[in-house]
This record gives structure tokens, sequence and C-alpha cells, in this order.
């Protein structure tokens, strides 16, 4: 991987990252169409990363399908695809890893112990096999994408963290590969997340700016049969809870449908429409 990327950049090419865990969706897609604009050559990982997997989590049931993978990503004209195995990427057990710091204490942090740690260790490896000059993340994932800015800020990484909208099917349902756990009631219900965002936004467009009167709000919409709200907060974008909304807020949700984990999240001042929309 790291000769095929030197060799490319020896030839004076730009070279743009898209990580992901595989079970390719049209938001993965289009982060590689958008890697393809910044960039001479794009590369696309694909790892099941067990490291940011807890126990009890669904690391062996996450869905995998590599051969449709990698014809999706040869339509997208993928330059390289980096499928590397975990005794390859982890020949021993990492004993030293990376510490998230407080940003990756709360939420995601908080809800599974552990997460972001491997995360960003996984990141760091992959970049340092990658060698990427950009490396383009989905705003989906709100407090990973925060994580990895101040991961290569902090860590003086060089390259630039690109992260782009959410994409969302056209009613709204952030695609994600554990949709694929979800059946017809399942999906129907799993709608609770964005409406309950879109709620909270037309709300503070409306001119409501206290945060525990929005919350509410959407919590009334969160709260459907088949739904277990985890948390939905109004935070700044150090994630902080606010006092006050304005257009920088960010409404972050997580919730059980079924035993199905979703997450979502809106910048108020974007708005949902602002997502990118695809048919199924
Ligand atoms: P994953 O395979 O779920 O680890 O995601 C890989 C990358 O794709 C991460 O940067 C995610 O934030 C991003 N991603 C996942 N779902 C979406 C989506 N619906 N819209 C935009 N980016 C996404």
């Amino acid at each position: 991987m790291r000769a095929w990327s030197r060799g490319e950049r020896a030839r004076g090419r730009r070279i743009a990252f898209v990580p992901t865990m595989g079970f390719l969706h049209e938001g993965h897609l289009r982060l590689v169409d958008h890697a393809r604009e910044r960039a001479d050559r794009v590369v696309l990982s694909i790892f099941v990363n067990p490291l940011q997997f807890g126990p009890g989590e669904d690391f062996q049931a996450y869905p995998r399908d590599l051969a449709r993978d990698r014809a999706l990503a040869a339509a997208r004209q993928v330059d390289c695809l980096f499928v590397p195995d975990a005794a390859a990427l982890y020949p021993t057990d990492p004993l030293v890893k990376l510490d998230p710091g407080p940003l990756g204490a709360t939420l995601e942090g908080r809800a599974r112990p552990g997460h972001f740690v491997g995360v960003l260790t996984v990141v760091t490896k992959l970049f340092h096999w990658v060698e990427p000059d950009v490396a383009v993340f989905g705003r989906k994932d709100f407090q990973q994408g925060l994580l990895v800015e101040r991961l290569a800020a902090d860590l003086d990484f060089p390259v630039e963290i690109d992260v782009r909208p959410t994409v969302r099917e056209l009613d709204g349902l952030a695609l994600s590969s554990r949709n694929a756990y979800l059946d017809a009631d399942a999906r129907r219900a799993a709608l609770a997340l964005s409406r309950a965002l879109r709620a909270i936004e037309q709300a503070w467009r409306g001119g409501e700016a206290d945060p525990r009167a929005l919350v509410r709000r959407g919590m009334d919409v969160l709260a459907t049969p088949g739904v277990a709200p985890e948390y939905l907060v109004l935070v700044d974008r150090s994630l902080r809870p606010v006092t006050r909304v304005d257009a920088r807020t960010v409404a972050l949700v997580a919730a059980k449908v079924g035993s199905t984990r979703l997450i979502d999240n809106v910048v108020l001042g974007d708005g949902i429409a602002a997502d990118t929309a695809v048919r199924p």
C-alpha cells in the first residue's frame, strides 16, 4: 500500500483517502466522488476494525460483502481498494493506543467505552499505510469527524481532514451499513431519528431558542413505539451543551431501533435540507 502511494506521489499525484468499514452505500460513494474532486488518485479502504467494537457489540454480525463492494468501488473509479486483514493490521494486540481526550468521553464515547480509542488508533494506522494528502469523512458520524480533525491537528499529521454532509434517503433516513439490520417495520420506526432532528430544526427556525424546550420537542417525536432513545442533545462544535441555540448548534441523537443502534445529527443553521438526498 505504502509503495503504491509513494509511487503515485513521486509522479506528482495528490492522494485522497476514504476509510470505511465496507458494505458500501451511497453515503460512502459520495465521499469517493468528493475525494476524486480533491485529488488525482482515490484510495478506499475497507476494514471492519475489531478495536472499535465493545464486548457485546455487533463486530461478528456487522454486514460484509466484499464482492459487491469491489464492484461498487470499481464503478466509482476508485484507483486503489485497500482491504487489509486483521492479522496484517494487528499482528499483535496494540499496547499503545490513542487517547481521544474529553471530546471522546461524552455521547458515543460514553455509550461505547473504548470506541474512539479504536477509531483513532485504526485511523492513525491507516494514515501511516496510505499517506494521503486529504482524508474524507462523513458528518453522519459527527463526533468521529471532530475527533479525527483534532487527531490530525494535535498530532501534526500532514493530512487535511475533509468532513462532508450526511447522505440520506428521500424520506430523511441517514444511510448506514447498519440499516441492513432493519426490517420494514424497524425501518419505519428508524425515521423517528431524522424526524426528531427536523422537529428541533423547525421549532428553532420558528423562533424557539431554549435548548430544553427544543429537546423536549425532539423527544416527543423520537419516543415512538419500537424506538429506545439513548440521547438527544444540543451542543456547540466542541460538544458542550448550549444554553442558547444558534445556527452553529448541533443536534445529536442516538437511539436503539429494536436491537439496532443508530445515530444521526444536524447542524441547525445548515438544516437537514442541506444534506444530500438520494433514492434508495
Ligand atoms: P463506516 O463504514 O460506517 O465506518 O463509515 C465510513 C465513512 O463513511 C465515515 O467517514 C462515515 O462518517 C461515512 N458515512 C457513513 N454513512 C454516511 C452517510 N449517510 N453520509 C455521509 N457519510 C457517511
